[in-house]
Formats: C-alpha cells, structure tokens, sequence
C-alpha cells in the first residue's frame, strides 16, 4: 500500500494530443475540506487507508496540488443530447489526473469533477454543486453495490466556495475513477470535424488499452465494435432488471467500455412504471425506464457511423444487429435469477409480463416486490399483499410462480438465499439521497452520506447491527419511498 506521493500515474492519455484535449490545471479552491471519502476505492487504488487523515490528501484531490507526474487534462467531445447533434462538448468542468494501476492489475483514470473551466466551459463555470456532487458520489458506488460497471468514487470534497445555480450553494468537487472517460461522442467529435485518421488513433488506443487480445486481429475494429455492443447490451440489461433509470443518455454520457457514467437525474424505480423518468428536463420520455435498451442501441448506431471509414457498412449493420439478442438474452437471464428460475422458455415469458403488468396496474414497489419475492408462497407480508386491487389476480399469478418454481428445484430454502444475492434490500432512493444532501447542506453533517456509502457497498445483506452507535435501525432505508417523494424529479447538471 502507498503514500500519496508514491501513487504512480500515468498519461497515456495526454500523449495522444491536442486534437483530444487540452492540458490544463485545476484551478485552486480557498478552503477545501473533505465531506467524505470511500475506503474500498482508496484500497482499490493501492493507497494507505491513513492516508485519508493528512492534508495533503485534501490538497492533492481539490485540485490545489498535482500529484507527482500528473498531467492534468480536459477531454475534447460532442455528441447527440436528447437526439440532437451539439458540435461543442467536452470537459467544461472536469479534469483527467492520470491513469493509476489498481490492486486488480486493472488502468483507472483519476478525474475530478468541477476543479474550474475549460475551453469547452461555453460560458459556464466549470464548478459543480455540493449536491450534485454528493449525488454523483454515492450513485456510482451504490450502482457498483449492485454488481453493475459504473465509475467509482473516491472521495468527495467541498470547495469552501458558492456556486451559483437558481441560488448560491455550496461548491464540491467529485474525485471519480473509471475504467475509461472515452466516451461516443469522443469519437463523434473526430468524425464531424472530417478528421478520420484522428478516429483511428483513438480506436487503435482503445483498443490497445481495453481490448489487446485484438490488436494483432485484420478486422481489429469490427471487433471492437462487437466488444463495445456487447458490454452497451450487458449494461442496459443490468440497468432494467435493477430497476435504474440513467437519466440523461446523451451519446457524450456513453462510455467504450459500457461502464455506468455520469450521475445526474439518476434514479431507482419506485412504482412500477415504465414511463418514468427522474429527469424533468425530458418531458417526452426519451429516456425513461423502458426507452433505455432501445436508445442503447441508438448511440450504439451513431458510435458505428464513425467506424465508416474502416469497417464495410454490411459488416457494421451484421454487428448492430446483434444488439437485440445480446441484451434480450442477458436480461432474460438476469431476470430469471430474479425470480429463481432456471428454465427461461415461453411460460417464464408470461409470468414476467403478467408481472409487469400487476406491478404496473397496482403501482407496486419494483424492489420491494422481487425482494419479498422469496418469501412466497407462505411468507408473503401481508401489507404488500394488501397493496394489490385485485387479490385474485395476485393470487393466480403466485400460483402460476410457484407451478414454474416447482417443475424446476422445489427447494424452498436455497431458492431464498440465491434470490436475495440478486434482489437487493437497500437501493439508493431518490429521497433517501435527498436527506442525504439536505443534511450536508444545511447542518454540514455529513453522516448521512457516510452511512449510505456504507449500507449499499452490500445491498443485499440483513446487517441489523450496522448502525447501532446512531440508534438507527437499517430496516429504515429498506422502506417504500413516502408517498410526498415518489418518482422525484430533477433537472440537468447543477
Ligand atoms: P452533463 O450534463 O454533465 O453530461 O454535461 C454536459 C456538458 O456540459 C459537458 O460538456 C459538461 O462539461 C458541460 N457542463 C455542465 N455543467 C458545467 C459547468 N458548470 N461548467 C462548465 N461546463 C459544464
Ligand atoms: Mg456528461
């Protein structure tokens, strides 16, 4: 384990030059301070837990230090927001640190989020909200809590400083880990601005990076393109059976390797609905709940179309293609562990529709359901049980379950365990993280932040002692979301 002067970054990156970035420093904060930091990042990255203590761990990840060999950098992009094409994107508020080597032999980018403008600021001022910042911060570990590739987080540090949105608040910073921060519109950006060669060199980097078991391959690309559908399809397919809602998939929100990015109007379901979306800035749905897999495979389209010079359009088309039966199989699966069956034919198809069909009609919990799901057929709660207008409906669909459950291991009790590996008993409700931030800011007691990193590392475990030195009982973040904060809205970046 290291010190932070030993933390080794690289900046591979940087070398690629200045059509894809442009070098600049963080701009200094008056007086950081930290509101939280994540220890399993920190040991993700090799550095000392005692690190956290020191000041210049502050210093370093506010940006008012560089690390050694740091280079930092903003990265040039466009890409496609809510289906328009925007020319001018880019980091206009966050920095690349470098790349480190984590304890799996793994690359990570360091970033920081909201260290000052760019040149692709637009006349915005390149700093972020503390609470948007503490979203951020939290979101991607809890989508991490459920097995589903997201960017990390490392630490998440005020700014001392107000940042003026519809009123002043306080300022923070996001210290973010990714596999990548190479996004679609990376690659759109060289396409529309009739730089082909300039493509290549990023795929031919991608590739080296992520992908090297093809490197030495003649259709090198169209592989890649068929490794990058393939993880978008895996993604989407774990972002619906998780019941998560990104929020904003702008092709510049879209990372190459399929990796969770880019936390703002995120959410978890909480009634079953397919038209929901946390975002209020989409008021025509595009990318609510069940539009996802289908614009999935839309930004998947639009990242091929800059392959146009080296991949043949047949070829490109073939590979698209395979998007559909990717996620549909993998969803399947996922759901199939949902509900504890193996056997995933045209029955198993039905007993999910009617599913859907009764959480929808009967505005049920998504999460709640499948949890409780391994308490059927005796153990059901009653109080959900009540939840549904039509008891009969309910209960011939339980009967349809349990036929399915029975043809296949009747056993009850290993059936139980399985099931709640995979539906989790903790998930990040909007109003949780509400209370989260409203604390932060207005009493600085950052607690609350402290103690959701902690539940959701492992969302699935009964740890009724977790939270005994605050009195507080977990019990109470497994509950249905209030009725006043059900399917909360936000707006765009703060
Ligand atoms: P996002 O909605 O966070 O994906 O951001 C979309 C684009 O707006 C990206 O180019 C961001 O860098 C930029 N952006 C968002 N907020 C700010 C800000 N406060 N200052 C500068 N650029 C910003
Ligand atoms: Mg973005």
């Amino acid at each position: 384990m290291k010190k932070l002067e030993n933390l080794k970054l690289s900046n591979t990156f940087a070398k690629l030059g200045a059509d894809f970035l442009q070098e600049k420093s963080p701009d200094p904060v008056s007086h950081p301070y930290l509101i939280d930091s994540n220890p399993t990042a920190i040991k993700l990255i090799g550095l000392e837990l005692s690190e956290i203590k020191k000041n210049e761990f502050i210093e370093y990840f506010s940006g008012n230090r560089l690390l050694p060999n740091s280079k930092p950098l903003a990265m040039a992009y466009s890409g496609h927001q809510f289906g328009s094409y925007n020319p001018r994107l880019g980091d206009g508020r966050g920095l690349l640190l470098g790349e480190v080597q984590d304890q799996n032999n793994n690359t990570l980018d360091i970033h920081l989020k909201g260290c000052g403008p760019t040149r692709f600021s637009r006349g915005f001022d390149g700093r972020a909200t503390l609470r948007a910042s503490i979203r951020e911060y939290l979101g991607g570990e809890a989508v991490h809590g459920l097995g589903i590739p997201t960017t990390r987080s490392l630490a998440v540090i005020g700014t001392g400083e107000l940042v003026h949105r519809e009123i002043p608040e306080p300022g923070a910073i996001l210290v973010r880990l990714s596999d990548s921060h190479v996004r679609f519109g990376s690659f759109q950006l060289l396409h529309f601005t009739n730089k082909p060669e300039k493509v290549t060199t990023l795929l031919n980097y991608i590739i080296e990076r992520h992908y090297p078991s093809i490197q030495n391959d003649a259709n090198k690309y169209q592989l890649l393109l068929r490794h990058v559908v393939k993880r978008t399809a895996k993604l989407i397919a774990l972002w619906q059976a998780n019941g998560f809602i990104h929020g904003v998939m702008n092709t510049d929100n879209m990372t190459i390797t399929g990796t969770t990015f880019d936390y703002g109007p995120f959410g978890f379901m909480d009634h079953f609905n397919p038209n929901f979306t946390p975002n209020h800035s989409d008021p025509n749905g595009r990318y609510a709940y069940g539009k996802q897999p289908e614009i999935g495979y839309w930004n998947l389209s639009k990242f091929s179309e800059t392959l146009g010079h080296l991949v043949d359009p047949q070829l490109i088309a073939e590979e698209l293609a395979n998007y559909q039966p990717i996620y549909n199989d993998y969803y399947r699966k996922l759901m199939g562990q949902k509900l504890g069956l193996e056997i995933l034919d045209s029955e198993f198809k039905e007993l999910v529709n009617k599913l859907f069909q009764l959480l929808y009609n009967n505005s049920i919990d998504y999460s709640i359901f499948f949890r409780h799901l391994s308490d059927l057929p005796s153990n059901f709660p009653k109080r959900l049980k009540q939840k549904f207008k039509d008891p009969q409906a309910l209960d011939s669909w339980i009967s349809m379950f349990v036929r399915l459950i029975e043809r296949e291991d009747p056993n009850l009790n290993t059936r139980k365990g399985e099931m709640n590996l995979i539906n989790p008993k903790f998930i990040l409700r909007n109003y949780l993280l509400q209370d989260a931030t409203d604390k932060a800011l207005k009493e600085s007691d950052f607690s609350e932040v402290e103690r959701l990193r902690i539940l959701l590392e492992d969302p699935y475990k009964d740890r009724p002692e977790l939270f005994s030195q605050y009195g507080i009982e977990p019990e109470y973040y497994a509950a249905e979301t209030p009725p006043s904060s059900i399917e909360i809205q936000l707006s765009c970046s703060a």
